[in-house]
C-alpha cells in the first residue's frame, strides 16, 4: 500500500472530521513565524483524535490552540503543519456545585467558567488578563494570577485531565475527586508543557467559595529597604492576607498591595488593622481600598509586540532582585517594568515594543545572573523572533534536569511532532 502524501492530508482530514472543518491556512494563523499549512476546527476529545490520527499517518507537526492570546508565548516552534483549533469546543460538562468542582472542555474560555459557578457562590481561583483565555491554553501555560499565594497555580487546582497523545490515543487522568491520583499526577506534568506533551482536551478543577467581601491595602516602597519593610511585615501577620502583590512602575515608583477576603462584616475591620499595624512597623501611610488598583492582576505587556519575562526568585530577595534588574535594565537601556506576586516570588516584566533586540538579549543575561541561586529562573515569556532568535527565551537549565525533559518528551512524543522547539532546550 503506498504510504499518504501531504497532498491527501485536507481529504484525509475531511474524511476524518467533515470537510467544513478543514481550511487552508491563512497567514494569520503563523505560530511566532512558522505557517501551518492546515487548519482543523475541532469540537471534543474524539474529533481530536481523529485529527491527531490523520496527524500521525501523515506525519504532520502539530500545534493546538485556543483563544491564542498565548499562541506566541514559549519559544517559536520550529515548524507547523497543522494547527489544531479548540476554540470551538467550549462548553461545562459538569458544575458539580456541592464537590466544588467543574469539568470542562479545554475550548472553555476563563470567563464562561467563572460566570456559570459564581451562579453557586463559586470561583475558579484563577485571575487571568485576558478572560477569553481557554482552560487549555491556561493549563499549557501554566498561567496563574494573584490568587496563586493562596491557591497555587494551575498545578494545584487542576485535578483531572483528558488528554489526546500524538498517536491519537486518548488519555485520561485524575478525575472529580480530590484526592484520588494513584501513581503519577499527570495533571501535573502538562500543567506548562506548552503543548509539546499532548493535546489537552478536557479539564476538571477544583473551586473555591467566592469572598463575601474584598479589600486591598497598598503601601508605596520604592526604596529597597522599604520594600523589604513592607514585605515582611505582610509575612509576619495573622491577618493572612489572599494575595500579596507589587508593581514597579518604568520610573521606579513601587507599591505593594495585599488583598484580604472573608466574611461580609469583618474584613473591613482586619484590614484597618492591618493597615495600622504595617504602618507602624514601617512608618509609613497605608491606605486601604474597596477596589483593587488598576494593575491589578494584569500583565505588564500588553499584546502586539511588547516583551514579557518572568522572573522566579526567592520571595526574600525579591528587594535586591529588584535593585540589580532595575540596575540592568539602566545599563543596557532598556525600559524593564516588574509586577507580580510578591508573596510567592514570580513577578512578570515588560519592555515595550521596538526595544532593540541586542539590549534585551544583554538584559536578559544580566538578569539570568541576578536570578541565579537554585530554583531561581529568568525566562522570556513572548517576544518577536527577533528576539528569540538573539538570546534563547529559556536560559540554561541544569543538564540532569534538561535529560528528564528531554526523555519525558522522547517517551510521549518520540517523533517530536508536537510544537517542536517550543520548550526548554529546544524540546
Ligand atoms: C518535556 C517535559 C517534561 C516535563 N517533565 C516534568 C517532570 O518530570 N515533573 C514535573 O513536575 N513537571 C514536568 N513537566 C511540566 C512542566 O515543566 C512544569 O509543569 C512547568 O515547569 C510548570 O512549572 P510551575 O508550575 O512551577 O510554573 P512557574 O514557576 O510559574 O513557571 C513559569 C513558566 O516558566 C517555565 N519554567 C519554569 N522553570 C523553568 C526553567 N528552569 N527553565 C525554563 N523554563 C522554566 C514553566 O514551564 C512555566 O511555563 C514537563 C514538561 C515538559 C514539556
Amino acid at each position: 500500500m503506498a504510504l499518504p502524501t501531504k497532498n491527501s492530508v485536507p481529504d484525509a482530514l475531511g474524511a476524518a472530521l467533515g470537510t467544513d472543518r478543514v481550511r487552508a491556512a491563512a497567514e494569520t494563523d503563523s505560530v511566532g513565524g512558522a505557517a501551518p499549512s492546515w487548519v482543523a476546527t475541532v469540537d471534543g476529545t474524539e474529533q481530536v483524535s481523529a485529527a491527531m490520527r490523520v496527524a500521525a499517518e501523515h506525519e504532520l507537526r502539530v500545534v493546538a490552540t485556543g483563544s491564542g492570546s498565548k499562541l506566541d508565548w514559549g519559544a517559536p516552534p520550529r515548524e507547523v503543519d497543522l494547527l489544531v483549533d479548540l476554540s470551538a469546543a467550549d462548553g461545562i460538562v459538569e458544575h458539580a456545585a456541592g464537590d466544588l468542582v467543574v469539568h470542562a472542555k479545554a475550548g472553555t474560555s476563563l470567563r464562561r467558567v467563572q460566570e456559570q459557578v459564581a451562579q453557586s457562590g463559586q470561583q475558579l481561583s484563577i485571575e487571568h488578563p485576558l478572560p477569553n483565555a481557554t482552560l487549555g491554553g491556561i493549563v499549557a501555560t501554566g498561567a496563574a494570577g494573584p490568587s496563586r499565594h493562596l491557591h497555587g497555580t494551575v498545578r494545584d487546582l487542576l485535578i483531572g485531565i483528558t488528554v489526546v497523545r500524538p498517536d491519537g490515543v486518548v488519555t485520561r487522568a485524575g478525575g472529580k475527586v480530590v484526592k484520588n491520583v494513584a501513581g503519577y499526577d499527570l495533571g501535573k506534568l502538562y500543567s506548562g508543557s506548552y503543548g509539546t506533551l499532548g493535546v489537552i482536551t478536557e479539564t476538571i478543577f477544583r473551586l473555591h467559595p467566592l469572598a463575601a467581601e474584598r479589600r486591598w491595602i497598598s503601601v508605596d516602597a520604592d526604596e529597597p529597604a522599604m520594600l523589604d519593610a513592607v514585605l515582611r511585615a505582610f509575612k509576619r501577620t495573622q491577618a493572612m492576607p489572599t494575595a500579596v502583590e507589587l508593581d514597579r512602575t518604568l520610573d521606579g515608583r513601587t507599591t505593594v498591595c495585599a488583598q484580604l477576603e472573608g466574611r461580609a462584616d469583618a474584613t473591613h475591620e482586619r484590614a484597618l488593622t492591618l493597615s495600622e499595624l504595617v504602618g507602624g512597623e514601617t512608618g509609613t501611610n497605608v491606605d486601604v481600598h474597596d477596589d483593587p488598583p488598576a494593575w491589578w492582576g494584569h500583565y505588564p505587556h500588553g499584546t502586539g509586540d511588547d516583551i514579557g519575562l518572568r522572573l522566579t526568585v526567592r520571595p526574600a530577595s525579591i528587594p535586591g532582585v529588584i535593585s540589580r534588574a532595575s540596575e540592568a535594565a539602566q545599563r543596557s537601556g532598556v525600559k524593564l517594568s516588574l509586577r507580580g506576586a510578591a508573596g510567592v516570588g514570580v513577578l512578570d516584566g515588560g519592555i515595550p515594543a521596538g526595544t532593540d533586540p541586542d539590549a534585551v538579549a544583554e538584559l536578559v543575561s544580566a538578569l539570568r545572573t541576578v536570578t541565579a541561586a537554585p530554583g531561581e529562573n529568568t525566562v522570556i515569556v513572548r517576544a518577536p523572533r527577533a528576539v528569540t532568535a538573539t538570546v534563547d527565551p529559556w536560559g540554561p537549565v541544569p543538564s540532569g534536569v534538561l535529560t528528564l525533559l528531554k526523555n519525558t518528551k522522547a517517551q510521549f512524543d518520540p517523533e517530536h511532532r508536537l510544537a517542536p522547539g517550543r520548550f526548554v532546550g529546544g524540546i
